[in-house]
């Protein structure tokens, strides 16, 4: 059934905000059909719903979370150095452990409250499956990115070809429970963490040469001397864990260029944080066709800084948002994690930081029928509630839209509509 709703506004992302318009929607498909301003849509066969004063935008894609540490939610305080927030993580992980019921339990909620406050995306990082049924039950789109580290050189091979069975075990339990909306990858930890040799291994296990994967880099100082120097907390951490290798040798390289020459920076790869990135390096990132995903109330958290957001924008590399999981971050609402990235960045246009939170997100997780409303994408857009005398409202989205509780869905929308034959919805001849 074609459906034509009409809104106070349209935020497509990926053409310009309209004022008073309408979008078409083919309910039996799941798709936009069309869109434009006016009250009156085109002259096709269909029913009309007017939704008022509203808005009318993509759903969003959080680029970067580990659902599984859902859990510790809280348990793991703000910490001065990220070495010394790493050692507490882990030692919290140690004493609650990892792929129990709890935390199943816990993902399970982290994935209601990311789709009660918008999200239609995601990017989970893990180092077990246990996100995938909670994930694969719920409305959420993206990838689970099955997470490998192991700093010996020697181990690399054994790592590897486990991650990626491991990878293959949840994608063919997707498969036989006919489930289309999760892919299944996998993915190097951190520089810091992961040998090049298992990065390396990891790259090749990838499904071709475009398939997509994520990477931790360029986060903390730490990191950054570990990678110049060989010294530092990096060093001493991965000696208490009992991890080092006496073969290895600094690269002497910034983050991304170390990432690059070791072949891992490519079109389909999300490479979060990028905190202590020098404008050279987003310049690799940006030739590479690679996304830099922010996640910057985690940064603020983990102890290393915040972001250099207007650089990053300013540098046109394919960016993206994250928030990091609740290990580290107060919530997984990305309109929150908006009004943080434009309060570092002020000068930065609305528009810049929505499109990464959604066309950004979308695209770089291979989801692009989401993060754009546009003939073709899904229908599964997000409908806001504005203040009546907002003058900007991608303003008011970035800015303010984390603290009101109005999320809706145009989906649910059309729908209930077309069930209870809502005096709204009626015939548009
Ligand atoms: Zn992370």
């Amino acid at each position: 059934m074609i459906v034509h709703v009409t809104a106070r506004w349209i935020v497509p992302v990926v053409s310009p905000t309209v004022r008073d318009g309408w979008i078409e929607v083919d309910s039996a498909r799941g798709t936009i059909v069309g869109l434009g301003s006016g009250s009156v849509a085109s002259g096709r066969a269909g029913q009309t719903l007017d939704l008022g004063d509203v808005v009318i935008l993509p759903g969003l894609v959080n680029a970067h979370t580990h659902l599984e540490l859902s859990h510790l939610a809280g348990v793991v305080p703000p910490a001065a150095s990220f070495v010394a927030w790493v050692r507490a993580l882990l030692q919290a992980r140690r004493a609650r452990g990892v792929g129990t019921d709890e935390t199943r339990a816990a993902a399970g909620a982290a994935i209601a409250s990311m789709e009660a406050t918008g999200a239609v995306g995601v990017g989970d990082v893990g180092n077990s499956n246990a996100p995938v049924q909670p994930l694969a039950a719920s409305s959420l789109s993206g990838v689970h990115f099955r997470e490998a580290l192991g700093f010996r050189t020697a181990a690399a091979a054994r790592i590897a070809a486990s991650t990626r069975s491991d990878a293959t075990d949840a994608a063919e339990g997707l498969r036989a429970a006919g489930h289309t909306r999760l892919a299944i990858s996998i993915a190097p930890h951190a520089p810091y963490s992961t040998s090049a040799a298992l990065v390396q291994a990891l790259q090749a296990g990838l499904p071709g040469a475009g398939g997509v994967s994520t990477i931790h880099v360029g986060e903390s100082p730490e990191e950054v001397e570990f990678l110049a120097t060989g010294t530092g907390p990096c060093r001493a951490l991965l000696e208490d864990l009992g991890a080092w290798d006496d073969t290895w040798s600094p690269p002497r390289l910034p983050p991304v260029d170390y990432l690059q020459s070791i072949g891992a920076l490519h079109r389909g790869m999300l490479v979060v944080h990028g905190t202590q990135c020098r404008d050279a390096e987003l310049t690799l990132v940006r030739a590479a066709g690679a996304t830099l995903v922010l996640c910057a109330r985690s940064n603020r958290w983990v102890g290393v800084g915040d972001p250099p957001v207007s650089r990053v924008f300013a540098s046109g590399v394919r960016a993206a948002v994250g928030t990091d999981s609740l290990a580290s971050v107060d919530d997984l609402n990305l309109f929150a994690e908006l009004a943080h990235l434009q309060a570092l960045a002020p000068d930065l246009p609305a528009p810049a930081l929505l499109r990464a939170a959604t066309t950004g997100g979308a695209d770089a997780l291979g989801c692009g029928a989401l993060g754009r409303l546009a003939p073709g994408a899904s229908w599964r857009a997000l409908v806001r509630r504005p203040p009546s005398d907002v003058a900007d409202v991608e303003q008011w989205l970035v800015a303010d839209a984390a603290s009101t509780g109005d999320v809706r869905w145009l989906d649910q929308l059309v729908a209930d509509a077309a069930r209870r034959t809502h005096p709204g919805i009626h015939g548009a001849d």
